[in-house]
């Protein structure tokens, strides 16, 4: 059974309440108390909950993702499908061409599958600099950044994420229904077998200590608030 074959059998609904309570208190508090706040969405299921209930209130919180270059057309095609049900236009943070250009010139479109080292280069510029151009700070430390960091979704369980997005007609990556838990970009991310660990899907090739990507924001359940 795959996460979308989950079902509201598949929760307890007190709990559900409450965690639903808390995480739109949690955004009301962010948009009340923290401005400008911006939200970093991978366009996976758990931030589509986020989308969802930032677009639902109209929560003046500012929605990107990082369109780095690799990701699937399915993701891409979450942007649209975001356009279409909310009218709303999910801001995009590319990478520098020149940097991209350079990196492929040097070591080929796929050099990431040749050494850690070559994979975080890309991430460095695919995802990091990116972020760094629109001034939001990249690192744990945030509050040396002027930064807090929330994740309204804490303690929400897998089953309860599905359980908001199905009885709220939420969209979702199609992806989801083919066994990726997590997306990320195409030639970096892959489908799970059930009872699968989740990092499975992501670098696959290289040992799991070195599965990081130095950007913790980038698979969304982070909204990130800049301090003004
Ligand atoms: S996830 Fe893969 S393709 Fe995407 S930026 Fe990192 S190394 Fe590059």
């Amino acid at each position: 059974m795959s996460a979308t074959d989950l079902t509201a059998a598949d929760i307890d609904s007190a709990h559900f309440d409450s965690v639903l309570a808390d995480a739109k208190a949690t955004l009301e508090r962010i948009a009340a108390e923290f401005s400008p706040a911006v939200f970093a969405s991978s366009l996976a299921a758990e931030d589509m909950v986020l989308a969802d209930l930032i677009l639902r209130a109209k929560l003046p919180i500012k929605i990107f993702t990082l369109e780095t270059g690799r990701l699937h057309a399915e993701t891409l095609g979450m942007v649209d499908r975001i356009r279409e049900v909310y009218g709303y236009d999910v801001a995009l943070y590319k990478p520098e061409p020149a940097a991209v250009d350079a990196y492929v010139s040097a070591n080929g479109l796929n050099a990431f599958y040749d050494s850690v080292e070559m994979r975080k280069e890309c991430c460095r510029i695919r995802k990091v600099e990116p972020l760094n151009r629109a001034e939001l700070a990249v690192q744990e430390d945030d509050a040396a950044h002027g930064m807090q960091k929330f994740n309204p979704l804490a303690d929400w369980t897998e089953a309860e994420v599905w359980h908001y997005l199905k009885s709220n007609q939420v969209p979702y990556n199609p992806l989801h229904d083919k066994g990726y838990p997590s997306i990320g970009c195409e030639p970096c991310t892959r489908a799970i077998q059930p009872g699968e660990d989740v990092r499975a899907g992501r670098w696959w090739w290289e040992n799991p200590e070195s599965k990081e990507c130095g950007l913790h924001v980038v698979d969304g359940k982070l909204v990130r608030i800049k301090s003004a």
